[in-house]
């Protein structure tokens, strides 16, 4: 019993060198590494604390003031604030602020108004759509009858006259807008003309730029969709986690599929953490931050234009930029490695027609969500543009490579990234 009552104060550095020392090791690189991944941000510490809260330790399966359990009346209130403050942020009927994370949120607005063998209309994964937006691997796959819309191999843009024409020829009962590796604004008054168009129910997935769209950057999806889903970590700057918004009508349904449908308890200190991001989402400061983001995804497109890469589309509107490798003779695969070795943390990424295998590609995907949170500028971004174009021009000169991966940490160490955190 003494044992047991020790063990509970002990800190992990105590308990597990080895899973402590490796968050550590987590720590540093993130500091010592400039972060390109688009969908990945550094959230606010406050986030984290409430992430590691005692909040793990409680079961509160239901809504609030319909609790399956006793001893809800801290987390309950938690939750509510969280789905106030979502409905306050983006300006929506209902919020379901319990699902654990994307995916999840994408299959709850799904099971909510389809049944399997139902037709959905969404983009393609290689043109940028994501997986739970109808790949043959994933449920909505393997459950609905998908048609897959893409971009026009010309302007490299969603061609809306497609999306209208096969929305017309296949009738799906849900129109999936939204994506993981594409640059450009997306038009949902559009998609919600074409929704209506063929009857069919505008599901928007705004995961990547929901940040965006809650300081002002991107046109909002919410007026436009029946169902908006997204994630709280990406450019939103929250704890791993999602939530869907939904119009009046399909309030009840979504809470009945998001439980008991297809979770069982909420992940509460997930749930505190959401509440404290849409908090700070809806404050002047991150108006500033979501401007930002998008200005240094400009400044990064135009020095790597001017250093001779070919921009996926020509530019970008959001926080993504999208390199085409080929005219410099290299894949995304070889290119994210030796990035990685320069300290330069990136993701290969499927472009339009891509040629190559999806775990090879011809494509890097590049974001600037997680730079501006360290206060990054325009002109750090032309820095971070230069090293990349040196790293790729000479992938295997192990010189160049150290040389830029010093530089980088030296920018790092100029930003400096949770300094209170040991
Ligand atoms: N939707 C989009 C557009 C995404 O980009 C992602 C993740 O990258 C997801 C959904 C899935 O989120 P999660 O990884 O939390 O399941």
């Amino acid at each position: 019993m003494a044992f047991f009552n020790e063990m509970m104060e002990v800190s992990l550095e105590g308990l597990d060198a080895e899973i402590s020392g490796l968050i550590n090791s987590e720590l540093e690189r993130q500091r010592t590494h400039i972060e390109l991944i688009a969908s990945e941000n550094f959230v606010p510490r406050a986030i984290m604390e409430g992430m590691g809260s005692v909040l793990t330790n409680k079961y509160a399966e239901g809504y609030p003031h319909k609790k399956y359990y006793g001893g809800c009346e801290f987390v309950e209130r938690i939750e509510e604030i969280a789905i106030e403050r979502a409905k306050k942020l983006f300006g929506a009927d209902h919020a379901n602020v319990q699902p654990h994370s994307g995916s999840t949120a994408n299959q709850a607005a799904y099971f909510s108004v389809m049944n399997p063998g139902d037709g959905m209309l969404a983009m393609r994964l290689d043109h940028g759509g994501h997986l739970s937006h109808g790949h043959p691997l994933n449920f909505t796959g393997m459950m609905y009858k998908i048609t897959a819309y893409g971009v026009d191999p010309e302007t490299e843009t969603i061609d809306y006259g497609e999306v209208a024409r096969l929305a017309r020829e296949c009738g799906p009962k849900v129109i999936v807008a939204g994506a993981s590796a594409y640059p450009r604004a997306i038009d949902f008054a559009r998609f919600r003309a074409i929704a209506d168009e063929v009857g069919a129910i505008l599901v928007t997935d705004m995961a990547h730029i929901a940040g965006l769209v809650a300081g002002g950057a991107h046109d909002s999806p919410v007026p436009h969709s029946q169902f908006v889903t997204s994630t709280t970590h990406k450019t939103l700057r929250g704890p791993r986690g999602a939530f869907v918004l939904c119009s009046a009508e399909y309030a009840r349904d979504l809470d009945r599929t998001v439980f008991p449908g297809v979770q069982g308890g909420p992940l509460l200190p997930a749930v505190a953490a959401k509440a404290t991001c849409f908090k700070l989402a809806g404050e002047p400061e991150f108006k500033s931050y979501a401007a930002q983001v998008v200005r240094n995804a400009a400044a990064l497109c135009a020095r790597l234009r001017e250093r001779g890469f070919r921009i996926v589309s020509g530019g970008t509107d959001n926080h993504i930029v999208l390199l085409d490798l080929r005219s410099k003779g290299i894949t995304g695969k070889a290119a994210e490695r030796a990035l990685e070795a320069a300290g330069i943390t990136t993701n290969k990424n499927a472009i339009p027609f891509d040629p190559e295998k999806p775990m090879v590609t011809s494509g890097l995907r590049l974001g600037t969500p997680a730079v501006t949170s360290r206060g990054m500028k325009e002109e750090q971004m032309g820095l971070i543009a230069d090293a990349l174009d040196e790293v790729l021009s000479a992938p295997d000169d192990a010189g160049a490579s150290r040389a830029v991966r010093s530089r980088m940490a030296e920018l790092g160490a100029a930003f400096p990234l949770y300094e209170s955190v040991r």
